[in-house]
């Protein structure tokens, strides 16, 4: 198998610059290949260099462009590495990338440069998925969450967690190996004392995952209401242009529509739904049903009341029998006609906040209710877990530790065989002890060119 590899690094599509990226140890070879110096050269003599040149296809020239290159193992792969920016035209572009095929690079796997980086020790596993999130990123919350993991944030937690546990289990490996020895006892309170410190620690990284989770993937929330109230009109509102048909006829939104928004940098899934409501008519009761259903599965629910008309006992039946689970904003509309409603009538509203869909009014304090409704504390070091690999390895983690602490006054061989599984799961974590496939899964989550 070649390891030289080559891939776009940018969108094949018109833009004033597109990058080319190839690396392996042949990467040099295939650049000399390929280009043409006018000035600089490769980095064969130091670290890091640019350079000017023409990108050729045997005596025609393809492009001018500007090659940066790295010698190993000073760049992202830890590889040589070359980085090629041509003209962004994808027709060139193509020309270029089977240019530098044909001089002996092999079209790169989705996220193989940075499986490169990971297999060289450049970034452990939490790191290199950090590279995968930041780039998938579409909140302000998520690209920070995710420049923190990429950073390594995440991965000096697990370090100090991993050296705590290699140094309650070595004087156990220790004592189970050379029982006759006096070596490697430890006090039973101090044992119980360090179990209990791994374990805090575990589960202060847990505790993060609910926050994390959310900031990630966003906040399942249902606009909900009674048909007029002025739930499309709210959707409009917040997505900033006409996404849903607002009319002054009862159920006109018949289906659930769906679109993300992010508030105060957190990003929200928002479903439009049909309305709560009593009808015969077979299609609009279809969409009575999926508004059920997406409130079942809601985090946040935005209750639109028309606030210029009084609150009926149906509305009040159905705002109460609203699912318990999520958190409810309910936003008293139509504040441009007056309001005659009193928090009083919501009782289990989270928060209450009158708005006109129409003028706008209100929408700025409903903007920072979200994250602060639905986000706990940061962690002291402000790190997160946002992964459900993340999480499900460290739930292991924190089983194999309970189970110590139960196990404690047991043999040593017990519990080092606790101490070892939880090893295991934040090695499986880090990608010190992870099997391939897991590997493989992983990187091919990623785009091509990264
Ligand atoms: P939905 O059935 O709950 O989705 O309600 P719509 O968004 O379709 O709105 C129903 C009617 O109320 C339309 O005629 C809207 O123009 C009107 N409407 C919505 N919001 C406001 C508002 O803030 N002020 C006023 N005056 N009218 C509104």
């Amino acid at each position: 198998m070649n390891h030289t590899i080559v891939a776009l690094a940018t969108p094949f599509a018109p833009s004033a610059i597109g990058v080319l990226r190839l690396s392996g140890p042949e990467a040099f070879l295939v650049a000399k290949k390929a280009l043409h110096f006018f000035s600089g050269a490769l980095a064969e003599d130091c670290p890091r260099a640019l350079a000017y040149g023409a990108l050729m296809d045997g005596d025609r020239e393809l492009d001018r462009v500007i090659v940066a290159s790295f010698r190993a193992p000073h760049s992202y792969t830890g590889e040589d590495t070359v980085e090629i920016s041509c003209h962004g035209n994808p027709f060139l572009l193509q020309q270029a990338l089977c240019r530098l095929i044909a001089c002996g690079a092999r079209q790169a796997e989705r996220g193989e440069f940075t499986k490169q980086a990971f297999l060289n020790g450049k970034l452990d596993l939490t790191e290199a998925e950090g590279v995968a999130d930041l780039i998938a990123a579409d909140s302000q919350r998520a690209a920070d969450a995710a420049l923190a993991q990429m950073k390594g944030q995440l991965s000096a937690r697990l370090e100090e967690i991993n050296t705590a546990l290699l140094e309650l289990i070595s004087p156990l490996l220790a004592y189970v190996d050379y029982p006759d020895d006096e070596i490697g006892e430890i006090p039973p309170e101090e044992l119980s004392l360090r179990l209990e410190d791994c374990l805090s620690r575990i589960r202060k990284l847990l505790a993060s995952y609910s926050d994390g989770r959310k900031i990630r993937d966003g906040i399942a929330t249902v606009i909900a209401g009674r048909p007029n109230a002025g739930k499309s009109s709210v959707m409009n509102r917040l997505i900033g242009y006409e996404r849903s048909i607002v009319t002054d006829i009862p159920g006109t939104t018949r289906d659930t529509v769906e679109e993300t928004i992010t508030l105060s940098g957190l990003k929200l899934c928002l479903t439009d739904t049909a309305g709560l409501h009593q009808t015969d008519d077979h299609v609009e009761q279809l969409g009575v049903d999926r508004t059920r259903a997406a409130l079942a599965r809601a985090e946040l629910i935005l209750w639109v009341c028309d606030g210029a008309a009084a609150t009926t006992p149906e509305e009040a039946a159905e705002f109460a029998a609203l699912p318990s689970g999520a958190k409810k904003i309910v936003l008293l509309n139509k504040s441009d006609l007056g309001i005659f409603r009193q928090t009083k009538e919501f009782p289990g509203a989270n928060a209450i906040v009158t708005v006109s869909a129409i003028t706008g009014d209100g929408f700025d304090q409903l903007a920072s209710l979200p994250a602060r409704l639905l986000l706990d504390k940061p962690t002291e070091n402000g790190e997160l877990l946002c992964d459900l690999r993340h999480y499900q390895c460290l739930c292991r983690a924190e089983e194999a530790l309970t189970r110590a602490v139960k196990n404690q006054r047991m043999t040593p061989d017990v519990l080092l065989a606790d101490g070892e599984d939880a090893l295991a799961a934040i090695g499986e974590l880090t990608g010190k002890t992870v099997s391939e496939q897991i590997v493989t899964d992983i990187f091919s989550r990623f785009c091509v060119g990264k």
